[in-house]
This record gives C-alpha cells, structure tokens and sequence, in this order.
C-alpha cells in the first residue's frame, strides 16, 4: 500500500512540475496539497527531493522567482514562500548533492597546449580508406 502511494506521490508531484509551467495556474498547488495528503494517510514520507519543492506552511508549488525566494546568508539558504511567507532555512555545506565544484573547477593546472605526447603519425588515423585514391 505504502508503495502504490509512492508512485501516486510521484505522480503528483511529475503533474504539478507540468502545471507549474503555466501561467496563472494554482493546480500546481493542488497537486502538491494531494500529494501531501496521499502521504499522510498512507504514512510514506515524501522524499527529499520532493520536500524541497514546496511550501510547507500552504503547499504551494515553488517556482524560482515567482513563488519562492532564495536568499544564501548566513551560511544558509533561505527560501521565502511568495504566497504565504513562510520562510524555511536549510543550512549549506553538508555534503549536499550539488555541492560539488562544477566540472573543470578544480583543474589550476596549465594545459601544456602545443606539446604532443608520445609518437604521432598522420597514418594512424583510422578513417582513412585505404583505396589508393588519394595520389600525391
Ligand atoms: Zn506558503
């Protein structure tokens, strides 16, 4: 049981991230407060990811810049319901996911550009047929 309500949960959530796409439209939030409540009764935890999504204080669908607002101060994130403003602070740096440097972060090193490794040949290059066509 508590499975099935996992999926309806997940499926809540997939049909208010669509909605929240639209303009003007509060069916986002309904999704959320029946996801919500699917979860309640069925005593399955929303997880995480999902729990970041939304207000808890009125269940609206969060949308960056139009439901909700993030502010990083204090060595935490701050993120304001637009709808209700209710406020709920996560704190950073906690081995979050995401708070790994990006790609390409890390490389201070110079790349030695110019300088080939190793024996090179014009020959090695696999794509070439070998039909004899090209004739110097
Ligand atoms: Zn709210």
């Amino acid at each position: 049981m508590v499975r099935i309500a996992r999926e309806r949960i997940a499926d809540l959530f997939a049909l208010a991230e669509r909605e929240s796409e639209r303009p003007d439209s509060h069916l986002a939030d309904r999704y959320v407060q029946l996801a919500r409540r699917v979860g309640t009764r069925y005593n399955a935890r929303l997880p995480a990811e999902y729990r970041e999504l939304y207000c808890r204080g009125c269940s609206a669908y969060w949308v960056e810049g139009r439901t909700v607002r993030t502010r990083l101060r204090g060595g935490r994130r701050i993120r304001t319901c637009l709808a209700c403003g209710r406020a709920r602070r996560v704190p950073l740096g906690r081995g979050r996911a995401g708070a790994s440097p990006p790609e390409g972060f890390t490389t201070g090193a110079p790349r030695e550009q110019g300088v080939l490794v190793g024996p090179v040949s014009e020959e090695d290059d696999d794509t070439t047929e070998d039909d004899g066509s090209e004739e110097a």
